[in-house]
């Protein structure tokens, strides 16, 4: 192999060029910074169990990718990056009335199965909270919330911080960078270059990473990429106290997470027509912090610091695009990673890594290329 170019330095681009790089390949990573990177909005729960069921292969990946969480911020701290971000915070999942109460336990056994099964890292087994514990611990909570799933493997990262990361052992490990559009050249089947304004970077490999604008690149290429943008709209606010919170998810999908200096992240829209506009609205807002209030009701009192907008890489089926792309020697996807590309997306950049070194790697069979053909949203 002569060179890799990797397309997209969002955090499914930048753990793919930095696990490249550490592997002593030579890595170029092109990247064209417009509006929108879902990286640099996501809101930075770490967590491996989520509310409704998965299959079993991507609950092993979950897990998985969890655990490599583990490993990089040590290979983090080794190199002096100490201000990761990174936090075991433990999660709870709150039930706000009687039908979210009932689900608990069930959510409670299947966390407890898979914790078993895949390991805990540590942190210890997922139980049920009641409102009078939940009280006791986060005095912050909704005295409405009726009773939790409480989680200690849960963990939160600031996406911005990790993909930066990434790019500078990347860089210190000898990958270089280009700004602006790339394009992939194929020829007879084989990848040859990626084509930017600056030039054209001769290559025999590439890892397609551009997030929700991967279909683009893959239509130049002849094939279809189900990949759409989901505009979320996240708010960050400094509350008093907030600190201690845990990582808070609704039944519903919205949640809220904390950062030491009581900054707390209040998340999120999911739109599925939003296209690529990446404004913010004041319905989205008005959303998000309703949601909120549910969740913490003193949000009211909170001093508002930034609202961040983002593009996720949404699939139809909620599961990422990852692996060798058929027909084309030399092609890597690594995209389609929705609401989880900040969990799931570092491992995968270790597996592509691997897989181009040639070592042997089974990529989850239902992140398969080719399937879900249907055309993305406009
Ligand atoms: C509001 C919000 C909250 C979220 N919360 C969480 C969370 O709590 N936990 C979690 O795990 N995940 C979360 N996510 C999801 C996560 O952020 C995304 O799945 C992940 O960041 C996607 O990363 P990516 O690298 O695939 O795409 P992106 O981060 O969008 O990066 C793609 C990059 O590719 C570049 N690019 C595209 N095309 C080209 C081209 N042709 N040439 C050059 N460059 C190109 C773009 O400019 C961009 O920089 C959240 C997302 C949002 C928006």
């Amino acid at each position: 192999m002569t060179r890799v170019v990797v397309v997209g330095a969002g955090i499914a681009g930048a753990s793919a060029a930095y696990e490249l790089a550490r592997k002593g390949i030579d890595v170029v990573v092109v990247d064209d910074g417009v509006p929108g990177r879902a990286t640099s909005a996501g809101a930075g729960i770490v967590s491996p169990v989520a509310v409704s069921p998965l299959s079993a292969e991507r609950d092993a990946y979950s897990f998985a990718s969890c655990v490599h969480y583990l490993d990089l911020i040590q290979r983090f701290e080794a190199e002096g990056l100490t201000d990761h971000s990174y936090g075991v915070t433990g999660g709870l999942i709150v039930a706000m009335d009687e039908a979210e109460l009932a689900q608990v336990d069930e959510v409670v056994a299947r966390a407890t199965t898979l914790v078993a099964e895949h390991g805990t890292r540590g942190a210890g087994q997922p139980v049920a909270l009641d409102r009078v514990e939940l009280a006791k611990r986060f005095p912050l909570l909704s005295l409405d919330i009726l009773g939790a799933v409480w989680s200690p493997e849960v963990a939160r990262v600031d996406g911005r911080i990790i993909r930066e990361h990434l790019m500078t052992l990347a860089t210190r490990a000898g990958a270089t960078t280009v700004d602006g559009r790339g394009s992939i050249v194929v020829d007879g089947g084989q990848v040859r270059a990626v084509q930017t304004k600056a030039g054209r970077i001769e290559c025999d490999t590439a890892v397609l990473a551009g997030g929700a604008w991967s279909p683009e690149l893959a239509e130049e290429l002849g094939f279809a990429l189900p990949v759409y943008p989901q505009r979320g709209q996240i708010l960050h606010v400094r509350l008093p106290g907030a600190s201690e919170l845990p990582v808070v998810n609704g039944f519903r999908g919205h949640y809220l997470l904390a950062f030491p200096g009581d900054r707390v992240v209040v998340g999120a829209t999911r739109e599925e027509h939003s296209g690529f506009d990446t404004r913010a609205t004041a319905g989205g807002v008005a959303q998000v912090i309703a949601n909120g209030r549910t969740l913490v009701p003193s949000l009211d009192q909170a001093e508002w610091l930034e609202l961040r907008v983002g593009l996720r890489p949404a699939s139809r089926d909620g599961d990422p695009f990852l692996g060798q792309a058929p027909g084309i020697d030399g092609l890597f996807v690594s995209t389609g990673y929705g609401p989880q590309g900040l969990t799931l997306a570092p491992y995968a950049g270790s597996l592509v890594a691997s897989a181009i070194a040639g070592e042997d790697v089974a990529f989850p069979s239902s992140f398969a290329l080719g399937r879900g053909t249907e055309p993305a949203l406009q």
